[in-house]
């Protein structure tokens, strides 16, 4: 006889922790993986004895087993359900489907991840004509009977049905007309009892379906919605853009209903444990007296603030906050909870680790070590390198702030400065930005989840309606958008695509808009912004204890004294890569630099050197200066020269027009004036034609134009060692590096090497002083990779130039790659990474692998970094640690970043 095997377990009661944990091996992240995050934290609060109204979860299981299977419940799941809800009849005294003594339930979603609002949620199950008829008797409160039972239809008709929400909301607002109401609060039963019978009469319209009375049948669609809705466009759409992966499937919660619109003793709210703007410890959140959860939610009634509660139900508020700081020390993180007050039994509905901004997540952080709740290494851990970026954040200019109003204030809700023009549309949001490459502001009286592609093309977002706990407010925050919620002043004309403000401001769709995340306020103007103080104590705090962890260094990318003081503000210890070639650049030095180029006698170009060398000593001075006892990388001079001159086109045309001019001359000066500038312009052009090179990148530049113009380099060290000659007079602990570019071949670097160490040692003994100083290369050609045992015999460091390194290793230009097929590459998934942002770990990782390997055989205390634009890129860094390299160098507006990202990998954190 053949055994059939017995079914999966699909559904567990919440009282089930154990068994639950049993089938994962106690494997924590597996009972979130099954029973989503929503679910498990609810399993685990009643675990703690927190009242949480009972229930069961159907797991995450049952909802691929289900979408796999052509959308038909896998065997035994249905079972499952009736006999959890048999067993939640026990617990709560109330029977499913008894019109005498109905049990309701919720039904809702419940990802690993928490997705909000990206799923549905389904309330009030079990409610029909009859049992809405004896709830109306029963509780006395016959408006209370109808208002749940509408609620009911509605979110059924629409979530489960298919129903336009639009249409439901209309006949709200015309029964509203006829009632002569303001708000919905004040329809009575007989209205929304009216309201219900025309919701099911529309639902058969639209659907040709009727609304199911059967509670069971409810249960078993609003069910099968949920699952469905995993895949939905807006939940797909999320997890796009959060990093989650598709095949996770959603668990659906079925809760045992609780009221908080039973009366004046009864209320709902959500709330966190800190506040989620700036992490201070205070709760934070919005409640309403009278209300069922998604009126907070949803922005539609003006909520009340969490401390109000204090007053309004002190017995009530006292145990929210006990059960927020249980919660809090049982997750060592803040929370964020969902609670409701039933005729004053206080409930909660939900709780996991609350969303917050940059800002907050980095006091939070600090305050848990002070608390002693987590550990600093877990406080460190906690905080993710791009989050730091925030801080680096441009904000508004506080300077133009002075000259201009704001035009209405709203909450601030998460910071950060945003400027752009204003679509109401999220579909005219994304379009603008995507594609026409405008910064927009998203303005709406709220969101929902449909609108996050919008919110995510937008530079910020702006709502007119909702709180701090609002879904713009969470979005934004979640993925660093400056948003401004609320600004009740703001009415929205959506249909003619203007917003009034106080009644006369007329502003409309593409006109400018300011907004301030960090104080709500709104300015009708482009204004400037900028980046801000480096000052945050906690931020401060987190970043020296990823100094104390991580054992990657990190330097700037500084080319100016004035960069190289931020670097050091922002925490580098020395410059990995000063670009000399920026320096000449500046337009005073222009036409010296091109004199030096174009010269057609030696002394002719020295006189050029001569006139420049000064120029360069005062810079490198105040790099000394500002990287006082940290090492100063200097490189000498890399690009191709005709850089430094105008194209060949360019001067072809100025000559035409020269010598168009002579005809119509007035006087011999002005003829002599002209003929001498053609003649300038002809050696010019003759100099660019002879310079013209087709594959400038791959021509002579770095050391090889260091070999083919004598003295060029020389002046370059000159200036250097005199400039740290006289720092070091002063006081100043200079520690010069010099840098040859783009070596391949052992015997450049040592041709150069013996001709600037020579000069090195001369002007030290002219200025009586001795410097300690290196002289290394980069490696960013291949066969300087392969050969650096014999590179490293007179080199005294390596720096990687992982820019032209993936270049030359990839055979690809750095120039055009990105803009051309590298673009079809990365949107197909032929290649899954850009290798300009992260370093190719199989191809360029390997040849770093072995120069550092051969280097090091050479030379034990050989100094190796890495000065590519990958220095300050997370992912990057993560493979420098573990290729043993001892420091990365970066624009200083990475530094932050880089300092946490090299603590993550010395802890073996992946950064996301
Ligand atoms: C590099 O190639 O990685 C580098 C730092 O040099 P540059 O970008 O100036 O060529
Ligand atoms: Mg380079």
């Amino acid at each position: 006889m053949s055994k059939v095997a017995a079914p999966n377990k699909y559904a567990y009661l919440f009282e089930e922790i154990d068994a639950v944990k049993n089938h994962c091996d106690g494997d924590w992240e597996a009972v979130r993986g099954l029973l989503g995050g929503k679910g498990a934290n609810l399993f685990d609060a009643t675990s703690l004895g927190i009242p949480v109204p009972p229930g069961f979860t159907v797991t995450t299981q049952g909802c691929n087993d289900y979408l796999s299977g052509k959308e038909k419940f896998p065997t035994g799941l249905w079972d499952q359900v009736l006999d959890s809800i048999a067993a939640l009849e026990k617990l709560t005294g109330k029977r499913f489907g008894d019109a005498d003594n109905p049990l309701l339930v919720s039904c809702r979603s419940g990802a690993k991840f928490s997705m909000p609002g990206m799923m549905d949620t389904i309330l009030n199950i079990g409610m029909n004509d009859e049992t809405a008829a004896k709830l109306a008797k029963l509780t006395s409160q016959p408006r209370f009977a109808y208002d749940l039972y509408r609620r009911l239809v509605q979110m059924f008709g629409t979530v489960v049905m298919g129903v336009p929400d639009d249409v439901f909301e209309a006949l709200i607002t015309a029964q509203r007309r006829e009632s002569r109401v303001l708000v919905d609060t004040d329809l009575d039963a007989k209205a929304w009892k009216a309201v219900t019978r025309r919701f099911k009469e529309i639902t058969l319209t639209y659907t040709g379906r009727e609304f199911p009375t059967d509670p069971f049948e409810q249960l078993k669609q609003a069910t099968e919605a949920v699952f469905k809705s995993w895949y939905g466009k807006r939940a797909n759409d999320y997890r796009n853009a959060a990093g989650i992966a598709h095949d996770l499937g959603t668990a659906v919660s079925i809760q045992t209903m609780v009221f908080g619109n039973i009366g004046d003793d009864s209320a709902t709210g959500v709330f966190m444990s800190r506040n989620a703007t700036t992490g201070a410890p205070a709760l934070e959140g919005d409640y309403l007296i009278n209300a069922q959860g998604e009126d907070v939610v949803s922005g539609t009634r003006k909520t009340l603030p969490i401390r109000q509660l204090a007053s309004d139900m002190p017995k009530m508020y006292k145990e929210l906050k006990q059960i927020s700081q249980r919660l809090e020390k049982h997750h060592r993180n803040m929370q964020d909870m969902e609670f409701t007050i039933e005729q004053g039994k206080l409930w909660l509905l939900q709780t996991r680790d609350g969303k917050r901004t940059a800002q907050a997540e980095v006091r939070i952080a600090v305050d848990m070590v002070d608390e002693g709740l987590i550990t600093i290494k877990e406080a460190v851990s906690r905080v993710q390198p791009d989050q730091v970026d925030f801080f680096l954040h441009p904000q508004l200019d506080p300077n133009a702030l002075k000259n201009v109003k704001p035009i209405a204030k709203g909450l601030n809700v998460s910071p950060g400065a945003a400027v752009g023009i204003i679509a109401f549309e999220p579909g005219l949001a994304e379009r603008w930005a995507k594609e026409e490459g405008k910064n927009v502001i998203l303005v709406r009286p709220e969101t929902r989840p449909d609108d996050v592609h919008g919110m995510l093309a937008a530079n910020g977002v702006v709502t007119s309606k909702g709180g701090r706990t609002s879904h713009a407010a969470l979005v934004a925050r979640q993925f660093g958008k400056p948003a401004v919620v609320g600004v009740s002043e703001i009415e929205i004309d959506l249909d003619n695509h203007l917003m009034q403000i106080g009644g006369d401001l007329i502003i409309k769709e593409g006109e400018p808009l300011s907004i301030d995340g960090n104080t709500g306020l709104i300015y009708r103007t482009e204004l400037p912004t900028q980046i801000p103080d480096f000052n945050d104590p906690y931020l401060l705090k987190i970043l020296s204890w990823a100094d104390d962890i991580r054992v990657l260094d990190v330097r700037a990318n500084s080319d100016y004294p004035e960069d190289a003081r931020l670097a050091r503000q922002y925490g580098a210890r020395g410059i990995g890569l000063c670009r000399t070639e920026h320096m000449f650049f500046e337009e005073d030095r222009l036409p010296i630099i091109q004199k030096m180029i174009i010269a057609n006698s030696l002394a002719e170009r020295n006189e050029a050197m001569i006139r420049l060398m000064p120029m360069q000593r005062s810079d490198f001075e105040g790099l000394f200066r500002a990287m006082d006892g940290y090492p100063v990388i200097i490189r000498l001079l890399d690009p191709p020269l005709h850089e430094f001159l105008p194209s060949a086109q360019d001067l072809m045309m100025e000559l035409t027009d020269l010598k168009l001019r002579i005809q119509h001359l007035a006087g011999l000066k002005e003829l002599d004036q002209t003929l001498e500038e053609i003649k300038e312009k002809t050696a010019l052009l003759q100099r660019v034609e002879v310079l013209q090179e087709s594959n400038p990148m791959l021509g002579t530049r770095g050391v090889r134009l260091g070999i083919t113009m004598p003295g060029l380099y020389k002046m370059q060290v000159q200036a250097i060692f005199e400039a740290a000659c006289r720092c070091a007079a002063d006081g100043v602990d200079v520690r010069p590096e010099v840098m040859i570019p783009l070596v391949s071949h052992e015997a450049e670097f040592n041709l150069m090497r013996e001709e600037l160490e020579d000069k090195a040692r001369r002007v030290m003994e002219e200025q009586g002083a001795e410097i300690p100083y290196l002289i290394g290369t980069m490696i960013e050609i291949p066969r300087a990779a392969l050969t650096a045992g014999d590179i490293a015999k007179t080199a005294e460091f390596f720096s990687f130039g992982t820019n032209d390194l993936t270049q030359t290793t990839f055979g690809i230009s750095r120039d055009d790659a990105e803009t051309g097929f590298l673009v079809d590459y990365l949107q197909s998934g032929l290649i899954k990474e850009n290798p300009f942002t992260s370093i190719d770990a199989d191809g360029v990782g390997r040849l770093m692998e072995i120069a550092i390997k051969q280097g090091r055989a050479t030379r034990k205390d050989l100094e190796i970094g890495v000065c590519g634009e990958h220095g300050g890129d997370p992912q990057s860094i993560h493979l420098c640690h573990k290729l043993g390299v001892d420091y990365v160098s970066c624009s200083p507006f990475r530094i932050p970043i880089a300092r946490l990202a090299a603590a993550h990998a010395a802890m073996g954190i992946e950064d996301n």
